[in-house]
Formats: structure tokens, C-alpha cells, sequence
């Protein structure tokens, strides 16, 4: 393990986290003119929404909107990025804060890596290990890139399928290696650990996807043609495994339904809280099925339908005119009847039990907290709210916490759409100016 000491900042900002949310509060601060240190724990920033297709309610292509701001990130003069890269220990206080971050190897050099894929295609493993990115649905190589769009444009070698990294031997020598023209793989890279300092600290660590196995009923895991959320976003993605074909081995669906709620709004797995926004992305994957396979029957299966922000009562009107069955009441169980699934519930708007045929099943899985929230909030110093979302320090006051210096962004705080964790970040990224302008002078935020 090597040690690096990079020299102090004045007016340094560490965000944590490479989603939307920590993108925008890196690029808000480094456009007034402050350092900032981006660590992201994936190989590429990005985070959740770069694996989805279209955003409600506009139906923007969301890679269209999101990779212009990666490379701006990526390419910013104020903006140090570290992929692959997390932050193991924070120390001192707001104006002087000391954080010790650990870089994890790609075995491959970032700056030399022209991504021209030589790699990837001569790799023995090449289509065999599951995507993470396609949410396992597509393959890769174990020398990959996440997606086309990846920011740093670099490719990565998984050191859990690479054969020379597991077993010290692939064939006479490695093909990559043997490809690879500008001589950018090295199967001795090492951890390295990087210090940094820091006035203000901005947490941007997002949230994970509800795991459905948590709800059995639902077949998840069991039946192939029952996806959560995130997985339906990357079957309609034309970057996806299927080039954006709505297709299950091959065959389109002609039987959809969706169902609402999956691990919100239910005691039963703890989750009492609404993840916000499940019936908007519900609305909107029932109309990219709609508009890719026109003769499909669609069934949204709700509890009820909350359409909170600016245009999207709107857009759910429209989409309820696009002959799409809305039941109230969610199903009690999925079972598989011959070749076809069974979806059974009660509508309790007619008061009637029934039981519909389905080919796919989509979930609209919740959002949850990052399953090492807890690890992350003793780092930081934060408390966690019951739902087990980081803290802010007062409920009319989401961006700021009970620590001075460190400010919330996304959905690290608590689920969010977009343009709410866009806001929230861009008030991060003033907070933090605010506080970095101070020269060193702390300041409690909660106190006023
Ligand atoms: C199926 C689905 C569809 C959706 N569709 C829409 C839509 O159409 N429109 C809309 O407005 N919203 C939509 N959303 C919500 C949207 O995904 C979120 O609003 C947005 O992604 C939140 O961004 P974020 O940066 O807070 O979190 P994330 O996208 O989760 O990013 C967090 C980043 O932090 C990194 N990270 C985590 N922990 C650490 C750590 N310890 N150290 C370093 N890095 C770390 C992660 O790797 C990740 O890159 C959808 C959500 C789902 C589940």
C-alpha cells in the first residue's frame, strides 16, 4: 500500500458521492472559483441516473442530460475526480477538516487508456460475467467499461473474474495485456492511500433499490419475468442489453403489470416512509411500453397515485388516457400457472378479487438507504432519522446537519426526484461557499 500526501487546499470542498447530486454541488462550488475533491466508489460518476432511460415528466432522454454534465465534471479545473475511490477516515472540524481516502486499483492506468476496447474483446472472459451497470441483465469481459459514456473514459479489470489477478494465470500470457498498444495494463497496482484537507464536506452517497426478495410473494428472484424498478429502466435503455427492445428472451411482452409500493409505505419490511418517486416512474415505464409495443395490455396495480411536483399531475393524466387498466389495491401473490404468471389481488375500488395473466411483472421498487449508511454517518459524524436516512438539522432545514461543515445532498437525505436532488445540491454548493468564504472560522449552521 503507498502512501500520498496531496498539499493542502484553502478553500477545498470534499464531496462524497458521484451521482447527479454530488456532480451538480462539485460543479456549483468549482464555478465560484473553489478546489474540489469528487470521491465516487464506482469506477465511473454517474450514479443511479445514468441507468435510466427516459425522465418523467418531460421523457427527456436522461444520459442526454446527464453525460454533458460528466464531462463537465470530468474536465473542470477545479474538480479533482477519484473513482474507485472511498473515503475511510474524516478528522477535525468545519474550515480544517482532514480525510483520509482510499484509491483502489483498476490495474489499469486512467491517463493512459485510450478506451479503445482492444481489451475487452481479446479478454477470455469476454460476455460471461453479469453487467452491473444492465443490473446483471447484459455480460461483459473482466476488463471492462461500465457504459460507453463512463467518466473517466478508462477501462477497469474486475479483480474478482479476472483470471491473472484470481489465479495468477491467464493462458501464456495475458491477451489484454498483449492488445493493449499503449501499454496501460498493470497487474501489480496496489491500494493507495491519499490524505486530503478539506473546509466543508458535502455527503452525496444516494440510495439503493429496495431488494425485493424481501417481498416473496412477489416471485422476484424466483420467476425471470418479474423485474424490479432499475432492471425495467435498463431493458428500455437503448444502451441496454437489448438495444431498448422490450423483450424477454426475445419475446415481447404482451401481458404488463406494474406493481406500486414494493418496500414503501409497508411495516411488514420496515419501510414506512414513501419513496416519492415509484408512481412517477411507474407512469412513465407503462408508457414506453405503450409506445414500443402498442397492442400490449397494461395494468398499473396502486395503492394510490401521488403526483407531487410541477408538471406531473399533468403527465399522469395523459398517460391514464393511454388505455392503461389502473387497479386500486395491491396484489396479495404471483404464482406461475402453466407458461404464464398469475398476478392475483382485491380491487378495492370495485370490491372484487381477481386474477390477471401476465408475461412481465414490473415492481416499482422504493428507495432505501445505502446499505453502509450507518458506517457512513458515524464517519461523518451525522445522525440517521428512523428510516435510516442521514439526519438533517431540523426538518424544515434538509441541507444542513448537526455537524458544521458537512451539508446533504440527495437522496442520501431522504428519496427524491431530479430536479429536488438538483436543488438540494445546488443549496449544498452555496452552504459550502458560504462556509469556505469564512476563512477557516467555523460556523454552526443550526444556529441563527
Ligand atoms: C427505477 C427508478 C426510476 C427513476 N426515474 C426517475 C425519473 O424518471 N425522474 C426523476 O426525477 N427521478 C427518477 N428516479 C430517481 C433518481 O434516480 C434519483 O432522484 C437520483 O438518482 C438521485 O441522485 P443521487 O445523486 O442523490 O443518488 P445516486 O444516483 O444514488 O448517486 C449516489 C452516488 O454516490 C456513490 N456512493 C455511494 N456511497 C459512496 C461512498 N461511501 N463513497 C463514495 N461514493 C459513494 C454511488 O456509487 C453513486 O454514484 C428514479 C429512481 C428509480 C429507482
Amino acid at each position: 500500500m503507498t502512501t500520498k500526501k496531496k498539499a493542502n487546499a484553502a478553500g477545498r470542498a470534499l464531496v462524497i458521492g458521484g451521482g447527479i447530486a454530488g456532480m451538480q454541488a462539485s460543479l456549483d462550488i468549482a464555478d465560484k472559483g473553489f478546489r474540489v475533491t469528487l470521491v465516487e466508489r464506482e469506477p465511473t460518476i454517474g450514479g443511479h441516473m445514468a441507468q435510466l432511460d427516459k425522465t418523467f415528466p418531460t421523457l427527456d432522454c436522461s444520459s442526454c442530460i446527464l453525460t454533458p454534465k460528466m464531462v463537465e465534471v470530468g474536465s473542470h479545473p477545479n474538480i479533482e475526480v477519484m473513482t474507485y475511490s472511498e473515503v475511510i477516515d474524516i478528522g477535525g472540524k468545519a474550515g480544517e477538516f482532514h480525510i483520509t481516502i482510499k484509491k483502489k486499483p483498476r490495474y489499469l492506468d486512467v491517463k493512459t487508456c485510450t478506451a479503445c476496447g482492444l481489451c475487452a474483446e481479446a479478454c477470455v472472459q469476454r460476455g460471461r460475467i453479469p453487467n452491473e451497470f444492465d443490473m446483471g441483465i447484459g455480460k461483459r469481459s473482466a476488463v471492462y467499461i461500465p457504459f460507453p459514456q463512463a467518466v473517466p473514459q478508462a477501462y477497469i479489470i474486475d479483480p474478482n473474474n479476472c483470471l491473472m489477478l484470481t489465479r495468477g494465470q491467464c493462458g501464456k500470457e495475458p491477451k489484454c495485456q498483449k492488445v493493449c498498444t499503449p501499454n496501460a495494463i498493470d497487474f501489480t497496482e496496489k491500494d493507495e492511500t491519499i490524505t486530503v484537507s478539506s473546509g466543508v464536506i458535502v455527503a452525496a452517497t444516494g440510495y439503493d433499490q429496495f431488494d425485493p426478495k424481501l417481498k416473496p410473494e412477489y416471485g422476484y428472484g424466483r420467476y425471470k419475468n418479474v423485474l424490479s424498478g432499475i432492471e425495467f429502466e435498463r431493458l428500455c435503455s437503448a444502451s441496454g442489453p437489448t438495444g431498448g427492445k422490450i423483450q424477454l428472451n426475445r419475446k415481447e411482452p404482451k401481458r404488463v403489470v406494474f406493481i406500486q409500493c414494493v418496500g414503501s409505505r409497508d411495516k411488514t419490511v420496515g419501510n414506512e416512509y414513501c419513496s416519492r418517486v415509484c408512481c412517477m416512474y411507474t407512469v412513465k415505464q407503462a408508457h414506453l411500453v405503450r409506445e414500443r409495443i402498442p397492442d400490449a395490455k397494461i395494468t398499473i396495480c396502486y395503492m394510490d397515485i401521488r403526483a407531487f411536483g410541477k408538471g406531473y399531475e399533468e403527465f399522469y393524466d395523459r398517460i391514464q388516457r393511454e388505455n392503461i387498466l389502473f387497479r386500486r389495491g395491491n396484489p396479495s401473490e404471483i404464482y406461475k400457472r402453466g407458461s404464464s404468471m398469475v398476478v392475483r389481488g382485491e380491487d378495492t375500488l370495485l370490491g372484487e378479487t381477481y386474477e390477471e395473466e401476465a408475461d412481465l411483472v414490473v415492481l416499482a421498487t422504493g428507495l432505501v438507504p445505502k446499505k453502509d449508511a450507518g458506517e457512513m454517518s458515524k464517519l461523518l459524524g451525522l445522525s440517521h432519522t428512523p428510516d435510516g436516512f442521514f439526519e438533517e438539522a431540523r426538518p424544515e432545514e434538509t441541507i444542513a446537519t448537526s455537524r458544521a461543515g458537512v451539508f446533504l445532498a440527495g437522496c442520501c437525505q431522504g428519496p427524491k426526484d431530479i430536479p429536488d436532488t438538483i436543488a438540494q445540491a445546488s443549496g449544498a454548493a452555496s452552504l459550502s461557499c458560504a462556509q469556505l468564504t469564512k476563512k477557516g472560522k467555523t460556523k454552526d449552521l443550526r444556529c441563527r
